[in-house]
């Protein structure tokens, strides 16, 4: 019986929906209940119907807030800006009752994430919050456009289910987690729509241009930002998220167009181990809920494949590791208004009625599973400082030297997580009070804490959906070290941090002679840029040297710049108010000097220096080109350096000026759409003294049209047998042995060549790169040109097959290349990675101002 009257309203169901022409009403999407008509319905405000066209997000938002005018319900707060200025907002929807004391509630609710508190605490007396958000991947856009309706129902329905929801929970409904991207996307899509159908998945509706939607202003996935927080976006969202600490999170998004829906959980082995395994239970059983509302329209869908709970920067991930429930959806994409697939045609409206319909289900979950999630969450604080009580790794200490900007940096994202850090009391090996911090293990975020800090090597699964590996002190390349318990930890930890230290980087006194800025810090390429572009001469000090200084004598290491009072067009007063003024906007040590002659080392005249020259940098992007590393340069270069990039897109190169500009960037991609043209004048700009960085597959391209000289070594599989007769492997493992075969995202050692310009601002011996591709450099038979190497033994953190690892042990990290006077500095790897990847950013940085200092080390191409 149950299911004849499914099928009735399955049926009901697709009659609604089919040909454009049948424009879908909201009784598609909301159930037949009375709404409140003071409320303004969607189609009254933007004169569409949800589904019938794109809502772009100004429209989205001023619909948001008319709905939060009208209803009592919602209060709506403006939590970030995007780099384009458009706003961020929540609405924070209950009942009218539960706004009267929305404060109390909130503190009330934090109290369950605190074990002091959350032992006498009736949880019939705490709300549940849920946050629900939408279309973090801009061109997945059923998100916002169901958002629409939601917001509609939850400000206007009226009935007793309505009613206890609102009295039960508190929901922090964000209608759009991406606001540029879905502009961008909803501009192209609309800008496409035809009056009547167009369907064919070539047509150019369903076909944006590079870079499309999916990513924010500077190309960047925000649904991988969640953890690192290096965007607007991200910073505003986990501030919001700490405020209420969520039960339940979701995060609604498209897969490709032939695909059904997909809900959580997803792979059962790839679930990251510092998540409690009840966190699983509650996730699949919160899913029973989202199968019977899909149930109950015949949409088609699956759970525990391929999407997967492993890397805590993905929304749906991040809240299993804060005490919630983080739920991933998937539905396949109309990308556009009506598309054909292997389903059938596919519209926005059919694309957005699930995501509706998985919004109510976690409603209902949310209800239902009430102070089993609350009591989850008490449970989840109370049993992470059991398990750090137990857990033999005590803490870790670490620190960036005197480079007070980076470790800023680093501190930034472990408040932003409320991981509590202190200042190290007492020196602990070369690690310094002075510069040193501690983060215990013992503490409310001990999981992500082990997240964040452990490096792993041995894994459950052999695939990942995304990045097997981020150790943030790896990636901040700091100096650290994993404490036990027969490190004391109590005389070790000082006073805690509460906020970021203050910057104190000044220059008091005039140089009557030069000036030597350190190039160890983060911002010393920012502070090279200002002088360059400024028109003061800069030499670049190949070697070291002790000298006097005002506050006593001082050893200044390779890479130093030296900025002499003479041969200055400004004068002595004029240099040093604008160093002064450098020196703390670029949080760079600069010291005055007073004569030229050093007790050790080289002087500052020496002919081992190089007058550096302002770098004019340009970068391709467009169709072929990795737009994610391309936003990364863009967004280093522009956001964080103050340093302008030409965007060159691909298909407008041969009318290019490449001798306008003195370094041409190539980020991984695929670069068969230069022309040979084009390609013969890259190649004489470089003969001339252009210099190119290239990475990732852009090295492939450059070899391949006789531009740069690196030997790659041959892709081999790791399923592979070399010799012998070939076993037969399982057909059904063919796409996991490919999958495993991949470096999906790993951390790996090199050492380097101190003295080579590539490696100033670096000390120590080693630099942990990150990895995901299998370029693999030879080593040249020129001793000078691999500055960077892998180390014989690199695997850090991550997987990687032997096989892979094999091949990558002693080949080149970096590798210096070249045709006549220009340079072709090759990177197989990523040192920008997601913007987190702070330490390797020098590496990229030297590349840019440094490549023509580079003498005698190359290895010239046989022409
Ligand atoms: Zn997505």
């Amino acid at each position: 019986m149950k299911r004849i009257v499914l099928t009735l309203i399955w049926m009901v169901a697709v009659i609604q929906i089919t040909p454009a022409q049948n424009l879908p009403q909201l009784n598609y999407f909301l159930p037949d209940i009375p709404y409140d008509q003071t409320i303004t319905k969607p189609a009254a405000f933007l004169g569409y119907e949800v589904g019938e066209r794109h809502v772009s997000h100004d429209q989205l938002y001023y619909y948001m807030k008319q709905l939060a005018g009208e209803s009592k319900r919602i209060k709506l707060i403006e939590y970030a800006r995007s780099f384009e200025q458009r706003p961020l907002i929540c609405l924070i929807i209950t009942s009218e009752k539960n706004q009267g004391q929305l404060e109390t509630l909130r503190l009330r609710h934090l109290s369950l994430s605190d074990p002091k508190q959350s032992a006498r605490l009736n949880v019939d007396d705490v709300p549940l919050v849920l946050y629900q958000g939408y279309s973090i991947h801009g061109n997945e856009a059923s998100g916002s456009n169901a958002a629409l309706a939601m917001a509609y129902y939850l400000a206007a329905g009226q009935n007793a289910e309505i009613n206890e929801l609102l009295d039960k929970t508190i929901i922090l409904f964000d209608p759009c987690f991406n606001p540029d991207g879905v502009q961008r996307f909803s501009n192209w899509v609309n800008s496409h729509k035809s009056q009547t159908t167009v369907s064919d998945p070539t047509t150019r509706e369903f076909n944006e241009p590079w870079p499309r939607g999916r990513t924010n202003h500077y190309w960047f996935d925000l649904n991988r930002d969640w953890m690192p927080q290096q965007l607007p976006e991200s910073k505003g969202r986990v501030r919001l998220y700490h405020q209420w600490r969520p039960n339940v999170l979701t995060d609604h998004h498209e897969m490709g167009s032939n695909a059904t829906f997909f809900f959580m959980p997803g792979e059962p082995t790839r679930v990251n181990p510092n998540t409690p395994k009840l966190n699983q239970q509650l996730t699949k059983e919160i899913g029973r809920y989202h199968g019977e509302s899909l149930d109950a329209i015949g949409s088609l869908y699956y759970t525990r494949e391929g999407y997967d709970d492993y890397y805590y920067g993905k929304g749906s991930t991040y809240p299993d590791v804060n005490g919630a429930v983080g739920i991933l959806f998937e539905q396949a994409s109309a990308r556009g208004h009506a598309q054909t697939t292997s389903n059938g045609l596919l519209t926005l409206a059919f694309a957005a009625r699930n995501q509706v319909r998985a919004s109510f289900s976690t409603h209902k979950a949310a209800v239902g599973m009430r102070t089993k999630l609350l009591n989850y969450q008490r449970d989840f604080y109370k049993t992470a400082l059991e398990e750090a009580g137990q857990d033999p790794v005590k803490g870790y200490v670490f620190s960036a030297g005197k480079d007070q900007a980076i470790i800023n940096q680093f501190l930034d994202i472990l408040l932003a997580n409320q991981v509590k850090v202190y200042k190290l009391k007492s020196n602990l090996n070369s690690i310094t009070t002075e510069t040193g911090y501690l983060v215990p293990t013992n503490q409310l975020q001990y999981r992500l804490v082990k997240g964040m800090f452990e490096k792993r090597t041995t894994f459950e699964d052999s695939l990942f959906y995304d990045i097997s590996a981020w150790s943030y002190p790896l990636a901040f390349n700091l100096e650290h070290k994993e404490l036990n318990a027969t490190d004391n930890i109590s005389s070790l930890l000082g006073e805690e941090i509460n906020r970021l230290p203050t910057l104190n980087y000044t220059l008091q006194n005039k140089g009557t002679y030069a000036y030597a800025l350190e190039w160890d810090t983060y911002y010393a390429p920012k502070a090279l840029y200002r002088l360059l572009n400024e028109q003061i001469r800069v030499r670049l000090m190949h070697d070291e040297f002790e000298i006097e200084t005002l506050s006593g004598l001082k050893t200044f290491k390779r890479g130093t710049l030296l900025i002499p009072v003479q041969h200055q067009r400004h004068t002595g007063d004029q240099l040093f108010s604008l160093l002064k003024e450098i020196a703390s906007d670029c949080a760079v040590s600069i010291a005055p000097l007073s004569k030229g002659l050093s007790l050790n080392g080289i002087d500052l005249g020496s002919p081992s220096s190089t007058v550096l020259g302002l770098p004019k940098v340009a970068m391709i992007v467009g169709d072929g080109v990795d737009a994610n590393d391309a936003g990364e340069v863009w967004h280093l270069l522009d956001d964080r350096m103050s340093m302008p990039l030409a965007l060159l897109d691909v298909s407008g190169l041969n009318a290019f000026k490449f001798e306008d500009y003195t370094t041409l960037v190539m980020v991984d991609g695929v670069y068969q759409l230069i022309s040979a043209g084009t390609s013969a004048r890259i190649k004489s700009w470089v003969a001339s003294g252009g210099n190119i960085v290239a990475m990732g597959r852009a090295i492939t391209w450059l070899n391949s049209q006789g531009i740069c000289a690196a030997t790659t070594k041959a892709n081999v599989s790791s399923f592979e047998i070399k010799s012998g007769e070939v076993p037969m492997r399982p057909y059904a493992n063919v796409s996991a042995d490919g999958g495993s075969d991949l470096v999906a995202g790993a951390i790996f050692n090199t050492y380097f060549d101190e003295t080579h310009p590539l490696a100033y601002g670096y000390s120590g011996k080693n630099l942990p790169l990150f990895r995901s591709n299998r370029i693999y450099l030879e080593t040249p038979k020129n001793a000078y040109a691999a500055p960077f190497r892998y180390t014989s033994n690199p695997l850090l953190s991550g997987y990687i097959t032997k096989t892979n690892l094999d091949q990558l042990k002693n080949s080149a990290a970096v590798l210096v290349s070249g045709t006549g006077a220009g340079k072709v500095i090759c990177i197989p790897d990523n040192p920008n990675f997601r913007a987190f990847w702070y330490g390797t950013n020098k590496l990229f940085l030297n590349t840019l101002f440094f490549s023509s200092a580079i003498a005698g080390s190359t290895i010239q191409r046989a022409e």
